[in-house]
C-alpha cells in the first residue's frame, strides 16, 4: 500500500520508495539479528523539517513552493546528502533516500548519517534567477538544521554547481563569514574540490571494474547500456569510454540513443550544447527508454532516476550485470524478477559510493583548509572503493547473500554497533 502520510505511527514517512527502504532495511536487522529498540530506532528518521515559501517569478506572479530535509541518524557524525529539485518530490521519499545514504555512508566507513531533501518543483520549468531565488530562500529556511558539523546537504538531481555556491553564499551572508564547509560539490574557486564533479561516475566505474576482477573479466571490450546522459551518467560514459567499454546507449528523460558499434560522445556533447533533448540527433538511433532498458548488452547502467527495472520490464532485460549508478532504480518487484533470472545487481549504495566519497574528501579539505591535487583523490577514492567492493563481495560469498543485502549488512553493522556504544540521551 503506498500511502502518503497515512494516520498509523510513522505513517507520515510512507511512499513506495520508503516501503522498499525498510523492506530491505529490515532484511538487513534480521539477519544481524538487531535488537527491538536499536532495530526501531534506525527504521524511522531522527528528525525531519517541511517548509512552505512564496517564490517570486521572473513573471511578477508568486509560487508557493514546498521543501523538505530529512536527517536519518545523528548516531556516527554530521549528516550528508543531496539536494533535490523534482516535481514529485515528497517527504516520504526524502526519508527513503536518507536512510539509503546512511547505510552507503556507514559502508564506505565516512564518518556521517545520512540525510536528503530538496524543493518540490519543476527545475526545467524554471529559469535560471527562479533557481536562485529557490535556492537561496530553501537554505534560508534551513538554516535552523543545518550546518558544517550537523548537516551538510550535497546537488543530486535537478541541482549542481550553481545552486550549491548560491547555497553556500547564503548561508555564508547569514553568518557573516565564508562557510564553504557548508555544502559540497561547489565551484573549485568556493572550496570545491578536484574530481568532485566526475566522482560519482569514475566511481561506478572503479566498482564494475572490481566485480569484474573478481569474475576474472575485464571492462574493456564490453558493451554498455547507460539510462540517462546527465552529471553522473555523462561523467561514466566518458570514464567508460577511456577505459576501453563501449557504450551503445544513453538517454535523456523522453527516449534514449542507440549506436551498437558504440557512441561517439564528442558528438553527443556537441548535440547537447545545441539541443536538450537527443530525438533526431543523427549520432544514433532514437529508442524509447523501456527499450534501451532491454537491449542486449554486458553491463545496463539506470544512472536517471528511482524506479525505472520493474516487475513489469524485468523479465525483457538482457544485460549480464545490471549497475545501480542511481539511487533506486530497481523496484523491489524488479528485483525479484533479476534474481529469479540470475541477473545480478550492484547495489545503489556500493555503486554510487563514489560521490558522497569525494564529497567527504572536499569537506574534509575545507575544514582544514588545505586542498589535495587531483591525482591524490583519484588514488584514494579508488583505494576506498575496492575495499568496499571487496568487503560486500566477500560478504556475500560468506553469508551465501546477494550484493545488496551484504553490503546493507556491513552498513547497519557500523550504525547499529555506534547506536548501542552511546545508549540512550538522557
Ligand atoms: P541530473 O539531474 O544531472 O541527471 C538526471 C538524468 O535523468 C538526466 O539524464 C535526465 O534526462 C534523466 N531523467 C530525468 N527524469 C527522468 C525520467 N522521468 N525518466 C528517465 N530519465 C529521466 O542528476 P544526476 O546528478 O546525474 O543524478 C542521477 C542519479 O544519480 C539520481 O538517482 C541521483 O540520486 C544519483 N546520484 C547522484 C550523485 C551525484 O553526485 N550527482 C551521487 C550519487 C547518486
Amino acid at each position: 500500500m503506498n500511502v502518503v502520510g497515512d494516520d498509523r505511527a510513522g505513517g507520515d514517512w510512507r511512499s513506495a520508495l520508503w516501503d522498499a527502504a525498510v523492506s530491505q532495511f529490515e532484511g538487513a536487522a534480521e539477519l544481524l539479528a538487531l535488537e527491538d529498540p536499536i532495530r526501531e530506532r534506525l527504521g524511522a528518521p531522527a528528525r525531519a523539517l517541511t517548509v512552505t515559501f512564496p517564490v517570486r517569478r521572473d513573471d511578477g506572479t508568486v509560487d508557493l513552493m514546498t521543501g523538505y530535509r530529512v536527517q536519518h541518524t545523528l548516531a556516527v557524525g554530521p549528516t550528508k546528502g543531496g539536494i533535490r529539485f523534482a516535481p514529485e518530490l515528497t517527504l516520504g521519499e526524502s526519508a527513503a533516500l536518507a536512510m539509503l545514504m546512511t547505510w552507503k555512508c556507514a559502508l564506505l566507513a565516512l564518518p556521517y548519517g545520512g540525510a536528503k531533501g530538496g524543493v518540490r518543483c519543476d527545475p526545467y520549468a524554471l529559469s535560471g534567477r527562479e533557481r536562485e531565488r529557490v535556492t537561496r530562500r530553501f537554505a534560508s529556511e534551513l538554516v535552523p538544521i543545518i550546518g558544517p558539523s550537523s548537516d551538510i546537504p550535497a546537488p543530486d538531481l535537478g541541482t549542481g554547481e550553481p545552486e550549491m555556491a548560491w547555497f553556500m553564499d547564503t548561508f555564508s551572508m547569514q553568518h557573516g563569514h565564508p562557510v564553504p564547509q557548508i555544502v559540497t560539490g561547489k565551484p573549485d574557486v568556493l572550496g570545491g574540490t578536484a574530481v568532485r564533479r566526475e566522482a560519482t561516475g569514475v566511481g561506478v566505474v572503479e566498482v564494475a571494474e572490481r566485480v569484474l576482477e573478481r569474475q576474472g573479466r575485464a571492462l574493456a571490450g564490453l558493451s554498455v547500456a547507460i539510462q540517462g546522459y546527465g552529471a553522473v551518467a555523462s561523467a561514466l560514459a566518458r570514464e567508460l569510454d577511456r577505459r576501453g567499454a563501449r557504450v551503445i546507449a544513453v538517454s535523456d528523460r523522453r527516449s534514449g540513443l542507440v549506436r551498437e558499434q558504440g557512441l561517439d560522445l564528442a558528438a553527443i556533447d556537441a548535440w547537447r550544447e545545441e539541443e536538450r533533448f537527443f530525438a533526431g540527433a543523427p549520432c544514433g538511433e532514437t529508442v524509447s527508454l523501456d527499450d534501451l532498458l532491454q537491449l542486449p548488452c554486458d553491463l545496463l547502467i539506470p544512472a536517471a532516476v528511482e524506479g525505472q527495472i520493474t516487475e513489469a520490464n524485468a523479465p525483457g532485460i538482457r544485460a549480464g550485470l545490471v549497475i545501480e549508478a542511481a539511487n533506486g532504480p530497481t523496484t523491489p518487484g524488479g528485483e525479484a524478477v533479476l534474481r529469479e533470472r540470475g541477473i545480478p545487481i550492484v547495489p545503489d549504495l556500493l555503486a554510487n559510493a563514489g560521490g558522497v566519497t569525494v564529497s567527504y574528501f572536499e569537506w574534509v579539505q575545507d575544514v582544514e583548509w588545505y586542498s589535495w591535487d587531483a591525482a591524490a583523490i583519484r588514488a584514494e577514492l579508488r583505494r576506498k572503493l575496492r575495499d568496499a567492493t571487496d568487503s560486500v563481495l566477500d560478504r556475500a560469498q560468506i553469508g551465501e547473500l546477494d550484493w545488496r543485502t551484504a553490503a546493507l549488512a556491513i552498513g547497519v553493522e557500523r550504525v547499529a554497533a555506534a547506536v548501542r556504544l552511546r545508549g540512550i540521551y538522557p
